[in-house]
């Protein structure tokens, strides 16, 4: 229930459409309670210069399984109460049209009239069970985040140790949220102090730290794992992959880690076998078989739904890409994001369009990919462009040769660099890439020692 409007951009003067909702329902729309809740509804972003430009609207909220029936309308526009009635009218009679005749309840009579957005927002919390000491709660870690965010370095590691008790793993959320929300609006400058105080946080806070065993827990667990697979004889069959997961059955953790690092060894004919040998095993092996089917077939699924999370992900924001007046400002604002997901996107969609004969749309998508090589070369350090090219050896002795031979010239800056590469992977989830580089890192740190 929205309707497409033309607006005007406050900050540059750019006229541009955008879509204007009146009427939310929450059964019927779920993704536009998020939206509103997170302050996203009648909001435009002006596609020349990034400017956020909020519509004031009437607005109707609707959610029959909590009986809640919201009306705001925003003082600003002005409305003289018999208008503000006929708004609401309106907006009443576009909702029970779509409402079967069974769901006309007392409550769609006497819609709440909110003052304020932001009122509206915290009665739609509450009826979710969110009590106003929670709210109460998000703001004190907003305004945390906040005064963390205007203090100056030198003073960061006191302040945080200070607020110790306060930096949970809410705090981090929100300030993952806040971040990404400033990407979008184009505010790279204070996204990037963000990044910043992050790394503070998990450097500084008891929360952070272990925060950071847990990681290295989970990087010794995937090293593990790895040279498992590395003693298992170059032509493996399914029966002794089988028999490592077995192995691990009741150490979770190291399941998850042998389904990142071999998730094709996981494929249709390995579940067939494993219900055959349940089928046969005897009576008292079988529920433990089971679970561990059942264990498998969940960490499987969300290995792929990860990998097709990152595939949207890149198709969005080559989007944004190929839809930007100047493509450069987005494509050095992402750089952390060009990966090779993105570039296998890029190229499937430049495949697309040259089969497709669109002259004008291969042309552009060329140009963005030569565009993005250049911001990714130039943005390379040197021990980052190795690391690549170690990566991208065609074996793991060409590999190990060429650390035994360079490493020496980038010296210690070469095991950080593989350390922040291995956050990026981790954070993606990729890990077989991960189980690799963790390789490399031993061989380069036996070179260096
Ligand atoms: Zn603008």
């Amino acid at each position: 229930m929205a309707r497409q409007t033309s607006i005007q951009c406050p900050n540059c003067g750019r006229q541009f459409s955008a879509i204007v909702e009146t009427v939310i329902d929450a059964a019927a729309d779920p993704n536009a309670k998020v939206r509103l809740l997170s302050g996203q509804v009648n909001m435009a972003q002006c596609p020349n210069c990034g400017f956020a430009v909020g519509m004031s609207s009437p607005l109707l909220y609707h959610d029959a399984s909590k009986e809640l029936l919201l009306t705001f309308v925003p003082m600003e526009l002005n409305l003289s109460k018999d208008q503000q009635e006929k708004a609401i009218g309106d907006m009443m009679r576009e909702l029970t049209s779509r409402l079967p005749q069974e769901a006309m309840r007392g409550y769609l009579f006497q819609p709440r009239q909110m003052l304020t957005l932001q009122g509206m927002i915290d009665t739609i919390l509450q009826g979710d069970g969110v009590t106003p000491e929670m709210m109460e709660q998000q703001r004190q870690r907003v305004r945390l985040l906040e005064t963390l965010l205007q203090s100056p370095e030198e003073d960061l590691t006191a302040q945080i140790q200070q607020h110790d008790e306060q930096i949970d793993a809410q705090l981090f959320q929100t300030l993952g949220v806040m971040a990404q929300r400033m990407a979008q609006e184009g505010r790279a400058d204070i996204a990037e102090q963000m990044v910043v105080l992050q790394e503070y946080l998990l450097a500084d806070s008891t929360f952070g730290q272990s925060l950071i065993a847990q990681s290295r827990q989970q990087e010794e667990t995937v090293r593990q794992v790895t040279a498992d697979l590395e003693a298992m004889p170059e032509n493996a069959t399914r029966a002794e992959f089988f028999e490592l997961a077995l192995r691990y059955a009741g150490d979770d953790e190291k399941l998850q880690a042998l389904v990142g690092v071999a998730r094709p060894a996981f494929d249709y004919q390995f579940f067939q076998d494993l219900t055959m040998r349940i089928g046969q095993a005897p009576a008292s092996d079988r529920e433990g078989l089971e679970s561990l089917r059942d264990r498998l077939v969940e960490l499987t699924t969300a290995v792929d739904q990860q990998a097709q999370m990152a595939l949207a992900n890149a198709a969005q924001l080559l989007g944004a890409i190929v839809n930007a007046p100047d493509p450069d400002p987005l494509i050095a604002e992402s750089l952390p994001m060009l990966d090779d997901t993105f570039l296998a996107v890029l190229q499937a969609n430049l495949q697309e369009a040259e089969r497709q004969k669109d002259l004008q749309m291969s042309g552009k998508l060329r140009d963005i990919y030569n565009r993005v090589l250049t911001a990714l070369r130039q943005n390379m350090r040197p021990e980052l462009k190795f690391i690549n090219d170690l990566l991208g050896a065609p074996s793991e002795a060409e590999a190990r040769q060429m650390i035994a031979e360079q490493a020496g010239a980038y010296g210690e800056a070469l095991l950080e660099m593989m350390d922040a590469v291995e956050e990026v992977l981790a954070a993606r989830g990729d890990e077989a890439v991960r189980g690799r580089l963790a390789m490399l890192r031993e061989a380069a740190a036996q070179v260096l020692s």
